[in-house]
This record gives C-alpha cells, structure tokens and sequence, in this order.
C-alpha cells in the first residue's frame, strides 16, 4: 500500500517556547491532585451506584508489575523479582479482586476492554495468564468486538505466548522498543535487537492482530539525532499500526536506579527538541497520522477512523475507541473511574495484597468529580483526542454557552491563535497539524487546579516535550 505524505514540520522555535511543566492528562483532574481521603468504602459505594447501568458495557485494567531485571530509564511501577511463589500470591489477589469487584456490580457483568499493563504483564506465562482469564470469564462477558490488549517486552516474548494470546481472542499488542541503536540499548541496560521485534511482529501479524504498537523514548543516553533518525527508519520499514514516541525522564533523585545513567550521555535539552521535531516529520512523511500529541497511526488504522469521525477517546490504557466511561483496575497501582469517581489502589505489592486479603479492595486515593470537573474532563478530552471542541455538543451536554462558561480561559487562547496551533470559527476550535504537538499546553489553559478555582491545589508535572 501506498501512503499520502502528511508531513508536518515543528520547529524548534515552537518546542522551546512551549515546554513546561504539565500534565499529559490520561485523567482531568489529574493524579496529584487526588485524595487520601477517597478509600475502599467510596469504591465500594460506587460500585453499588455502577451495577445499576446493568446493560453498559466497562473496561477492565489488570497491572502485572513484575520485571526479571530493570532498565534503568524505567519510570513504571515495578516488582523486580524471580520469585514464582510471589507471582503465584499476587494472581491469588487478583483473583480475589476480580470475584469482590464482580460481587459489587452484580448483574453489570459486559465488558467492552481489556487491558493488561506493567511491569510486564506477559512475564507471566501462558498457564498464568490462563488462569486469570478463566476466572475473569467465570464472573463478566466480553461484548463481541471488546478490544484485548497487551503490552509485552520482546526480550521475554515466545512464539508460544503470542499464539496463545491470539487464541484467548487478544487483538492487540504493544510492543516496548525505545530505540534500536545498540550503544542507546546498552547506556539503558535493555538490549533487543532489531531482528527480534522484527521476528516477533511477522508473528503478530501472522497471528492477524491488529492495531499492533512500537514504544519508542526520545532523550535516552547515548541518542543522537542521526541515530534516532535511522531507529525512525527502521520503524518506519517494519511499520507497525501505531506508534508512541514518549519523552524521557531523568529523575535519580526520586528513582534510584536511573543514577546507572550518566548524566553527560543525556542528550542536551536542543538536541532533544531535534529528536522529536524529527519523530513528528518522518512520521507524518512516511503516512502516518498525529492522532495524539506524541501519538501516531497508520491511515487505516481504527484510531485514525474515528479522530477522524470525532470519536477518538483517552483513558489510563491510552487512546481507545472503546468509549467505556466506567473502568475498574486490578492489581498493584492500578486506576479505576466508576460513578464519576477516579479510585487508585496501593502502589507497594504489600500493602495491596494485604488490603485485598483484609478488606477486599485495596483502593487509597482518588476524587469525585464535581460538575465543573465533569465539563472541563469533557472539553479536554475533546481536544486531546479529537483535536477540536465543538460548541454546540458542550451546550448540549452540559447545558452551558462556551463564552459564558469559559470567557477567562478564551481569553487566554491568543498566543496559539498567533502560533496558528489553533483557529476558531462559529462552530468551536480546531487545532491545526502543527498544534498537536502542542495539545497539552492548549488543554492546560482549561485545568482549574493550575489556573482559576481550584489553583492552590496546583501540582508539580515533567515538561512537556
Ligand atoms: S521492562 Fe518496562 S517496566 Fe520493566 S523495568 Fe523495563 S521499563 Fe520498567
């Protein structure tokens, strides 16, 4: 197939004026605002609340942390171990989680996605990830097109594992990558050759999976903008379905293991502002479309068919189409949003298992949504996924004259008019191409914890590029 080049030029100029400090809203409002005082019996309720909507369908997450060694640019929440007997104790939890939670939402039993994140979820080998699923299908219902997803670590992965996974009716995989440069790998304690993700993606689509994802990470050590250039190309050759191109955080302070990286192998902050502006272009060249600021899809791909329809949506598993508003998380760390309420459970493997064992859910944070929260979480959803805001579907919904509601925040709108990362005619704003890359600072003019009401409660984010 032939592709139409859409290539979109970003200039270095644009990334330096607009990176900051900000959230990449997989949630409005986000994470660090959340609250200590939101626990299991909250989530218990909104459960109750939830199972009455018996006939809409919800996403499930499950959160496999465990790692056998880890990369030292990792940020995720993680279990270094080798040990099967803690393996074997952590699916007893969530099997249990998995019975309590079903318990709570009675007959509301459909589930429209599944998806399993890490750590790295096919660390667990075909018998394990058997026995979760079966008991997952003892208590819910897969709606016939629910998406199955998973993301695996090709240095673990077997033949075995994936045809296993396409015959539990798995439809989509994402595949961790970073960077195919050996000497990158190596600065990042993470070495996979090229033939490997290579070998794995012709199993994957003889396996007939779709929506099939490449991660890569721009500002790693030892990068240079010739070499991800040639990881580019690389990708570009075997291309994939989609692609996410995130950037690197280095923070030792906070995250001990990253200190394995030196510091004067980082790529400067210019040479980092190259290696994306660089990503955007040749993937926007090659075909494929921006669907989401560091986000990338082939024409064909579901996710570019419906941002193109308007019905692109964005939860803690990434861009879906599968609007479940309601999701429910399993394991260590992992968010649910049920009832108009975010719930997250403890993030240390103890403490989880021991709430489960004691208490049946192991929720400690999260936040209810008031009714600003709810216009502002739709307005920016709306734009991060859909590039534009249409005036009359937010006047429909939520009963509110966009001017009237959100002239204070217009107002600020002036500096991306004169960029041209955003225009506005009668029926609401779009942004342009080159505005995409720039989705997150055009969202943060909506967020009321960092502007306007709610700003004391302002918390501290990674930049955004
Ligand atoms: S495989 Fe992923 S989650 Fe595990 S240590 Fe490496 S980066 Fe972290």
């Amino acid at each position: 197939m032939t592709y139409e080049s859409t290539a979109t030029t970003v200039s270095i100029d644009l990334l330096k004026k607009y990176d900051r400090p900000g959230p990449r809203y997989t949630s409005y409002p986000t994470v660090p605002v959340w609250s200590n005082t939101v626990g299991a019996s909250d989530y218990r309720q909104a459960l109750a609340n939830a199972s009455r909507r018996q006939d809409e369908p919800f996403a499930i997450y499950c959160h496999i942390p465990f790692c056998k060694r880890r990369c030292y640019y990792c940020g995720c929440n993680t279990v270094i171990t080798n040990s099967q007997r803690r393996v074997e104790d952590y699916i007893r939890a969530l099997m249990n989680e998995v019975e309590n939670t079903a318990a709570m939402m009675g007959q509301r039993r459909r589930i429209s996605q599944l998806h399993f994140g890490g750590g790295t979820p096919n660390y667990l080998d075909c018998q394990g990830i058997a026995q979760l699923l079966r008991h997952m299908d003892k208590f819910f219902e897969f709606v016939p097109n629910a998406e199955k997803s998973m993301e695996i670590d090709p240095r673990v992965t077997t033949v075995q594992q994936l045809e296993f996974l396409a015959a539990a009716g798995f439809n989509r995989i994402s595949m961790g990558v970073q960077d195919f440069d050996l000497l990158v790998q190596e600065a990042c304690g993470r070495v996979q050759p090229l033939e490997l993700v290579e070998n794995l993606l012709s199993h994957c689509r003889r396996l007939e999976f779709t929506g099939i994802n490449f991660d890569l990470i721009y500002g790693l050590p030892k990068q240079t903008v010739e070499g991800f250039s040639k990881t580019i190309d690389a990708a570009i050759a075997l291309r994939p379905d989609r692609l996410a191109v995130y950037s690197f955080a280095y923070l030792p302070s906070s995250l001990a293991h990253q200190s394995k990286i030196l510091p004067e192998d980082l790529p400067t902050t210019g040479v980092k502002y190259r290696l994306f502006a660089t990503a955007v272009e040749k993937f926007t060249a090659a075909g494929y479309r921006q669907i989401g600021m560091d986000h990338f899809a082939l024409p064909e791909d579901e996710l570019t068919r419906a941002q193109a329809d308007g019905r692109l949506f964005r939860n803690f598993m990434g861009y879906t189409v599968q609007h479940s508003p309601e999701m429910v998380g399993f394991g260590m760390s992992s968010i649910g949003y049920i009832d108009n309420a975010f719930f997250q459970n403890h993030s240390k493997l103890d403490s989880y298992q021991n709430a489960i064992a004691e208490n049946q859910f192991a929720t400690y944070r999260g936040l209810r949504l008031n009714d600003d929260d709810l216009l502002r979480q739709y307005l920016i959803t709306q734009l991060m996924c859909n590039f534009r805001l249409n005036y009359e579907d937010l006047a429909a919904k939520f009963g509110v004259a966009y001017n009237d509601y959100f002239g204070t925040e217009h107002k600020q709108l002036g500096v991306f008019f004169d960029d041209d990362l955003l225009r506005e005619d009668a029926a609401g704003l779009t942004i342009t191409p080159v505005g995409r890359t720039f989705v997150r600072n055009i969202a943060m003019t909506y967020d009321a914890y960092l502007n306007g009401s709610q700003a004391d409660k302002t918390p501290t984010f990674s930049r955004t590029i």
